[in-house]
């Protein structure tokens, strides 16, 4: 395509019905799948991010990317959030920072909080407001359990001593 513009192009796929039991109750239900979608067969490399939303949870999982987000592992709903960054991305062409947790060593990707996505920079910053160093979610939550731990275990020395 030879667009001067940045373009959002939504696509129709074939739906198929599919067989699926519930494991629990033992029933079988049906479910509407999205497949591929309706154009010629390699009509996703004119693209810089395809993603599929489920029809069901609204959750978008991506399909091909040359972006930054594959790298942040994002799987969830697609935002206004999403369209800043992704905005920002194309004027200014940085590539967002890859984020290593100072304490398990994994790479901080992108994680859902409450109702919204957290970016990797946006986990980074609280948890060095909050620690002073990079840390996933994860291990923000264990040090949080720990502190917490600590805390209540000084708050038991104090009263002894008191006594
Ligand atoms: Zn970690």
């Amino acid at each position: 395509m030879d667009l001067n513009c940045h373009a959002i192009i939504t696509l129709r796929s074939k739906t198929e019905y599919v067989q699926e039991k519930d494991a629990e109750t033992g029933k079988t239900n049906v479910r509407k799948v999205g497949l591929a979608p309706v154009q010629r067969d390699d009509f996703e490399y004119e693209f810089m991010l395809v993603m599929d939303v489920d029809k069901d949870t609204h959750k978008a999982t991506i399909i091909k990317d040359n972006t930054f987000l594959d790298a942040e592992g994002f799987y969830g709903v697609i935002d206004a959030n999403l369209g800043k960054r992704l905005k920002e991305w194309l004027n200014n062409g940085v590539e967002p920072e890859i984020y290593t947790c100072e304490c398990c060593g994994n790479r901080i990707k992108a994680t859902k909080v409450g109702d919204s996505m957290m970016s990797p920079t946006q986990i980074v910053e609280n948890a060095k407001k909050k620690y002073g160093k990079a840390m996933c979610i994860s291990c923000v939550i264990e040090e949080n359990k720990r502190v917490k731990a600590e805390q209540e275990q000084n708050n038991n020395e104090e009263e002894k001593v008191e006594e």
